[in-house]
């Protein structure tokens, strides 16, 4: 049995029921093959074996008190993945699907997406089962509060710091924010995605969505081609698919769909930005209402996206939303490209279908860097208390995602992959994360 088949049966082996991790880990080594081949130093000092294991899992009890005066008690994690080339650093997400195996499966891809930026971020992930959907402010308040109250004693500006994600927006960061400080009497970057009254960056808001389109755009730049024209399908209707909506347009493409858990809209005529917009940032409301902007929009109950004809695809809601199934779907109907806004939104027979096909396909741990990327903004901004303006960080923002896109095509070709992103993404990520692991020796 060769070196990685041996660790990926470990993995299996020791993390049951967690197949979210294993189906991530699986994709990252099956690329990383010929580097570890190549280097006989990382089979010599069982890196491989060391990278797969977080460094520290924290699972604790939050209890808070309901509106009806109920005690309720919800489930926090936070996995302190890796901290070879920096603090640990990664959202936190709010969903009742969150188990340890969904944060591991995002605090492993976080450690290579973090390193893609080319910043000096480790890779981390967080959250809990509690769902804010529905809740008061005041039992976003209260549970955010006892979460932070745990919480607060394993991060710090230096050590770990989280963002948002799912079910983690601007009022869940600000919450958080307020306990830390009241507990700790730190005011310190300990959290990005803040308001830009306390210490919130310009464009982080905008960053993941913004950073999509940026490194879409630039891959069909290096094929000739260009969003301009596009009618582009996106699903979700979060932070990432609102804003990843927002710069197609103003790219020139046609966006055409967005999406909730309960169902999926089709516009013709290409998507209102603004009224979807405060549909889900403003009244907090479900996608179906974007028929009562616009009546001639439709609007069906399930899953359906993917059915619609298009140049280019975005999946921007969760994991594994997009199957072979769609995925051949989308290449019969003439799809010439596949951005991932969120994490692990394609099955790993989809990702084949793509691969197979030829289309262009950016994986998530390079394609939806920019969010994680500007918050490192937001970190060096706080770190010499200083603010930037919008035009400034976006122009970072954009100059990350470019370099994103080099350094994954540079590796792919490398290995005599030319154009397999997945490999590209998987190698230029672990590259540097290995040799800092190697120059720190066995820890
Ligand atoms: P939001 O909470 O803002 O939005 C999530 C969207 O996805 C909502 O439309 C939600 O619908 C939908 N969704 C969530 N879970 C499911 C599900 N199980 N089935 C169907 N639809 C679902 O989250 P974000 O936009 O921040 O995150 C979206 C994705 O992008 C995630 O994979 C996240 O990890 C990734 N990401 C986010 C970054 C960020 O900066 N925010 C950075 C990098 C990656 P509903 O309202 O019905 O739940």
């Amino acid at each position: 049995m060769s070196y990685i088949d041996n660790v990926l049966s470990g993995v299996i082996a020791r993390n049951p029921a967690q197949p979210e991790f294993i189906q991530a880990v699986d994709e990252v080594l099956n690329s990383l093959r010929p580097v570890i081949d190549a280097n006989s130093k990382y089979q010599d000092l069982n890196l491989i074996e060391r990278i797969v294991e977080p460094e520290r899992q924290i699972i604790f009890r939050v209890p808070w008190v309901d509106d009806n005066g109920k005690v309720q008690v919800n489930r926090g994690y936070r996995v302190q993945f890796n901290s070879a080339i920096g603090p640990y650093k990664g959202g936190l997400r709010f969903h009742p699907s969150v188990n340890l195996g969904i944060i591991k499966f995002l605090g492993f891809e976080q450690i290579f997406k973090n390193s893609l930026t080319g910043l000096p971020i480790g890779g981390g992930k967080g959250g809990s089962d509690f769902d804010p959907k529905g809740k008061s402010d005041r039992e976003v308040m209260a549970f955010c509060q006892s979460f932070m109250t745990e919480l607060c004693k394993y991060i710090g500006a230096d050590v770990d710091v989280p963002a948002g994600d799912i079910g983690v927006g601007g009022r869940e960061i600000g919450f958080l924010y307020g306990q830390y400080k009241r507990i700790t009497g730190l005011y310190e970057g300990v959290l990005t995605g803040k308001g830009l009254t306390y210490g919130g960056s310009l464009a982080r808001t905008e960053a993941t969505g913004f950073g999509l389109i940026y490194i879409v755009e630039e891959m069909l730049k290096n094929a000739g081609n260009s969003l301009e024209g596009k009618t582009v399908t996106i699903s979700g209707s979060g932070n990432v698919a609102l804003y990843a909506c927002k710069k197609a347009q103003e790219k020139g493409a046609k966006v055409v769909t967005l999406s909730d858990s309960n169902g999926w809209i089709y516009d013709k005529n290409g998507i209102d930005f603004e009224a979807a917009r405060e549909i889900k940032e403003v009244k907090r409301g479900r996608i179906k209402e974007y028929l009562e902007y616009h009546k001639d929009a439709e609007y069906h109950e399930g899953k359906g996206v993917w059915t619609v004809p298009c140049d280019v695809a975005l999946p921007c809601a969760t994991q594994n939303e997009l199957n072979e199934e769609d995925a051949k779907t989308l290449v019969k109907n003439g799809c010439i490209a596949v951005g991932e806004g969120a994490n692990m939104p394609s099955t790993k027979e989809a990702i084949d279908v793509f691969l197979e096909s030829k289309i262009l396909f950016a994986p998530a741990k390079a394609a939806n860097a920019g969010g994680v990327a500007t918050s490192a903004l937001e970190m060096s901004q706080n770190s010499q208390r200083l603010s930037w303006t919008f035009e400034e960080v976006d122009a970072k923002l954009n100059g990350i995602m470019v370099n994103i896109y080099k350094e994954m095509a540079d590796a792919a070709k490398e290995y005599g992959m030319e154009n397999n992103f997945v490999a590209g993404a998987n190698i230029a990520g672990f590259r540097k994360v290995a040799d800092a692991m190697l120059a720190q020796g066995i820890v």
